[in-house]
């Protein structure tokens, strides 16, 4: 039988403002700052405090609302969510049940082999971050409230997804809007921005629900799409075997590259949710969204269209550059710099790709690499001046990537600019020539193919640092003009 994969995502996404949903203190970096250092008596849940909304953390849910095609409320109302657990000091979750900031709405994703694809989103809601639990191995367990109260935006899609590749696809194009935007890093890595698949499967045709597992703790799109792909596999295996697949909540076990159980079935979520008293009804007034609409930045689909009219890039690059923001920002500032859009994309997309894959760094880390946009361009424009080749220009890339520096400096101290002299160019293809006499034979006799294996061999015993159009006109010459 055949199987269709039917997946939901619940995305949870940090919105970084400067200060937390309901408090004063700062939003940190939890990875990196000192644990319980941004803290008051509201983000640790004292008796007695009051919480204030933050302003910005509604705007920023406002222009996610925008930019995933959502219906912004005017009426929204904040209610505790109450659950016990070490992280939750108050002991509720102040959140959005019935009446969400966003919904109905919808993302268009990319899919690999070009088509584009609308899934619905059902809402978006503000809440916010809980503390961080550390479980060490000795039994202690230590708690960090420097992530409680951070302001925290749920999205939820409905069950549109059906496929680990639409999954991912949904990931990276959300991830870019929310970098896009300026609301979040996207570092899932950091846990700042978190995605888990509800996932079931059901006979290719039927349009039924069947029981679904959510996944968690995916720190990367890359794994969220690996859990998808196995999650889908044990479902149908389950299913075929005669067995029922059963809700639960599943971790991805990265070593094993395999969903694991984490917890089978909670009695039916029971949160008692109820108004939160301490906060007032918040309006959103329409004049405040359109104004928000008014200063939205470009997002990626905008960005694209640019690239592909203006720049008259391929559909392929233009997909590529704008899908992290980063990127895109890196390749303008080439553009800027002077260099011909369609030459930098190419350097970007390949040589730059592969030295940071190499590396292990994430396409949005290319402000990182030691190369910046000004010092591209200018190793561009010692090709288009004739100092190296393209080789050669690769193996400056390589320098520069290790130890950063000037194009132009680094082809002087490594004696790496190219052989323009062309009484020496002339005497290097005479040697080559001369020991291959036989070769010249066969050119004769019509074997094209022979003068690639020539143009080699001058260009080794140049040391590859020529021009190769320059050779090949010479070389053709000689041989021409050979006995
Ligand atoms: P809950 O509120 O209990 O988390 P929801 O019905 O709100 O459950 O759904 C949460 C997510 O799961 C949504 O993204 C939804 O699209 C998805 N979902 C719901 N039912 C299924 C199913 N049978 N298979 C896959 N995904 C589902
Ligand atoms: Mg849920
Ligand atoms: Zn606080």
């Amino acid at each position: 039988m055949e199987w269709e994969a039917v997946i939901g995502l619940e995305i949870h996404a940090e919105l970084e403002t400067n200060s937390k949903m309901f408090c004063r203190c700062p939003v940190v970096d939890v990875t990196v700052a000192d644990p319980n250092t941004a803290v008051c008596v509201v983000c640790t849940g004292q008796p007695g405090v009051l919480p204030v909304i933050n302003r910005r953390a509604v705007e920023f849910a406002i222009m996610v609302g925008l930019a995933l095609n959502c219906e912004i409320a005017d009426f929204n109302k904040f209610d505790r969510k109450n659950y016990f657990y070490p992280d939750l000091p108050k002991g509720y979750q102040i959140s959005q049940y019935d009446y969400p900031i966003a919904k109905n709405g919808y993302l268009m994703i990319d899919l690999p082999d070009g088509s584009t694809k609308r899934i619905r989103i059902r809402r978006a809601h503000l809440e916010e971050d809980t503390a961080k639990n550390t479980h060490l191995s000795d039994g202690t367990s230590l708690v960090d409230f420097n992530r409680s109260g951070i302001p925290l935006l749920e999205i939820v899609t409905e069950p549109d997804i059906h496929s680990a590749e639409e999954a991912e696809a949904f990931g990276r194009k959300l991830r870019a809007i929310l970098q896009y935007l300026g609301v979040n890093s996207g570092d899932m890595s950091k846990g700042v921005l978190r995605m888990e698949p509800n996932i079931s499967v059901r006979p290719m045709g039927s349009d039924e629900l069947r029981t679904r597992t959510e996944v968690k703790n995916l720190n990367s799109i890359r794994n969220m799409f690996r859990a998808s792909e196995e999650e889908i596999k044990r479902q149908i295996k389950v299913w075929e075997a005669g067995g029922a697949v059963e809700q639960e909540t599943r971790g991805w076990d990265e070593v094993r590259q395999t969903t694991v159980l984490q917890r089978s079935k909670e009695s039916a979520h029971d949160y008692r949710y109820f108004p939160e008293p301490d906060l007032p009804v918040l309006h959103i007034a329409r004049e405040w969204v359109e104004e928000i609409r008014a200063r939205m930045p470009e997002l990626p689909d905008a960005k694209r269209e640019r690239y592909l009219g203006g720049y008259g890039l391929g559909a392929y690059d233009a997909g590529v550059l704008v899908a992290d923001r980063a990127i895109g920002d890196y390749f303008e500032a080439a553009v800027k710099a002077g260099g011909d859009p369609k030459t930098v994309a190419n350097w970007i997309t390949g040589q730059i790709f592969r030295l940071m894959n190499q590396s292990g760094l994430e396409r949005e880390q290319i402000n990182e690499i030691p190369i910046t946009p000004e010092t591209l361009v200018a190793l561009i424009g010692l090709i288009d001046n004739n100092t190296i080749n393209n080789n050669t220009a690769k193996r400056v890339l390589d320098i520069l990537y290790a130890e950063g520096g000037d194009p132009a400096a680094i082809v002087k101290a490594h004696g790496l600019a190219q052989e323009t002299d062309t009484s020496i160019l002339q005497q290097a293809i005479d040697d080559v020539l001369q020991a291959n006499p036989s070769e010249i034979e066969r050119w004769k006799n019509g074997e094209e193919k022979v003068a690639k294996f020539l143009m080699g061999q001058v260009m080794r015993a140049l040391g590859g640092k020529a021009d190769a159009q320059l050779i090949q006109q010479l070389l053709q010459e000689s041989l021409t003009n050979f006995g």
